[in-house]
């Protein structure tokens, strides 16, 4: 079931962005469904009109999608949604291909990878649009993040038992400057193919960070329109503080 953000007005904007979130029932933990609301509210400042879908298990996948979302959730709600996943893996893979945007954090990054081989040693299979591998161990890796990206420093917050490793040719997301990212041991954190971003962090992440968030948006409207990315000037200077805070709190 769509639900159109804004029917009112009777005029187009800039464009319908079409914006899908995986599974918002059992992926959706630590505010992760934030991410949805905050892409829905840029994407409207900046004059575009977004149509947010929810596609829970079962139901057919929106004919239009130019931005997909997907949250972190536990174990079990992974095991939940992997029949679904399955049976739309092929139009999830095509959409990746075609460049469309798209954020998966925690629990859905590492179904976007190869497999997640759970701590009591049951493989879950990904969809491999990452060349990633995640294991699951008794030890969680919990606490606040800084990493360095292509969109400037990102902050967060990591809660995982799954460690990811990266095949050879695999890009991540970021290199961690202060948490454990993807392992804890080889400084990186998520991993990033074509227009898609897998990432452990929560927060929920985009709202603190506007320009990831606006990447993302710019890749959409591209998709939605055919045309370049026409971005409002948008104040975020809350955002920006209280980012600027959490780096020098957690780097000194
Ligand atoms: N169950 C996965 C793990 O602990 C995902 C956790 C999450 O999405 N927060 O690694």
């Amino acid at each position: 079931e769509g639900s159109s953000l804004p029917a009112d007005s009777g005029h187009e904007g800039k464009g319908e962005i079409h914006l899908v979130h995986l599974y918002p029932r059992e992926m959706s933990i630590y505010g992760d469904l934030g991410n949805t609301r905050c892409l829905a509210a840029r994407i409207r400042r900046h004059g575009y009109v977004p149509v947010v879908h929810q596609h829970h298990p079962g139901q057919p996948f929106p004919e239009q999608a130019h931005l997909v979302v997907g949250g972190g959730g536990q174990d079990s709600g992974q095991s939940t949604v992997e029949d679904d996943l399955e049976r739309i893996a092929d139009r999830l893979r095509g959409l990746a291909a075609d460049g469309a945007a798209m954020l998966m954090i925690c629990g859905m990054y590492q179904l976007f990878g190869k497999a997640f081989v759970t701590v009591e040693g049951k493989t879950l299979p990904g969809l491999g649009i990452f060349d990633v591998t995640t294991r699951g161990n008794e030890q969680r890796m919990i606490g606040p993040v800084v990493l360095s990206t292509d969109h400037g420093d990102v902050v967060g917050y990591e809660n995982h038992s799954g460690s990811t490793l990266l095949g050879a040719g695999q890009a991540p997301f970021g290199t961690v400057r202060h948490g454990q990212g993807n392992n804890g041991s080889d400084g990186t954190e998520g991993a990033v193919t074509a227009h898609v971003i897998g990432s452990y962090l929560h927060g929920p992440v985009l709202p603190a960070n506007p320009r990831l968030a606006d990447r993302l948006i710019g890749w959409a409207a591209e998709q939605a329109t055919g045309r370049d990315f026409e971005p409002a000037q948008l104040d975020d200077e809350v955002a920006r503080q209280a980012q600027t805070r959490q780096v020098r709190r957690l780097l000194g």
